[in-house]
């Protein structure tokens, strides 16, 4: 008899019109401080491609251009434990030497990732570098690392939907759910 573990996206932590009014106020906030600079929104690949999608939208609305890039960060793997190091797999093509750049990731864990970009890009001299995450899960935090614009605080689960998987499932969900993990034995 073997004990195998599935996974599953369970409970419903935050659904699809909360997600919706958030980005917009993170959007109009975005907004108010970035009008008529030159803006470069540079986004995790591949967990923001939703959060970024709604963003930059939703700041069409408020009438803020921007450009955007996009950087190709990996840390889990299979895993629902963070492997504790980030690695740039692709990294952006713009030039952000004197630009506003603000980077964009879907869920804001132990630091690792975020920390490890920022790095990278400081080296290029932006004019100021932002941070906005769409989740910020302070409970993991290894890192002295925070982010400057969050859309929702979530606690000591793993989650996925908006663009956030398990295993490469689930990043179709509309809403944020935690993932639930069963036991069964065959
Ligand atoms: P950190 O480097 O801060 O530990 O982790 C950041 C990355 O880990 C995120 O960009 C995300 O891809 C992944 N991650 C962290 N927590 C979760 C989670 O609860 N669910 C999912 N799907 N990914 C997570
Ligand atoms: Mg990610």
């Amino acid at each position: 008899m073997k004990t195998q573990q599935s996974f599953m996206p369970g409970k419903v932590l935050i659904d699809k019109n909360t997600i919706s009014r958030r980005v917009d106020e993170i959007a109009q906030e975005i907004a108010n401080e970035y009008k008529g600079q030159d803006l470069v929104m540079l986004a995790l690949l591949r967990g923001s491609f939703v959060f970024l999608a709604d963003l930059i939208r939703s700041l069409f609305e408020h009438s803020m251009p921007l450009t955007v890039d996009f950087i190709s960060v990996s840390s889990y793997g299979d895993s629902v434990v963070s492997s504790g190091s980030a690695v740039i797999e692709h990294s952006h093509k713009l030039k952000l030497k004197g630009r506003q750049v603000i980077i964009v990731d879907d869920i804001l864990d132990t630091g690792t990732t975020l920390a490890a970009v920022k790095e990278h890009l400081l080296k290029e001299e932006p004019a100021c570098i932002k941070t906005c995450v769409l989740l910020d899960k302070p409970a993991r935090r290894n890192l002295p690392v925070t982010a400057d614009i969050i859309g929702f605080t979530v606690e000591n689960v793993f989650v996925v939907g908006y663009g956030l998987d398990y295993d490469d499932d689930y990043r179709y969900l509309p809403h944020i759910a935690e993932l639930d993990g069963t036991k069964s034995n065959d």
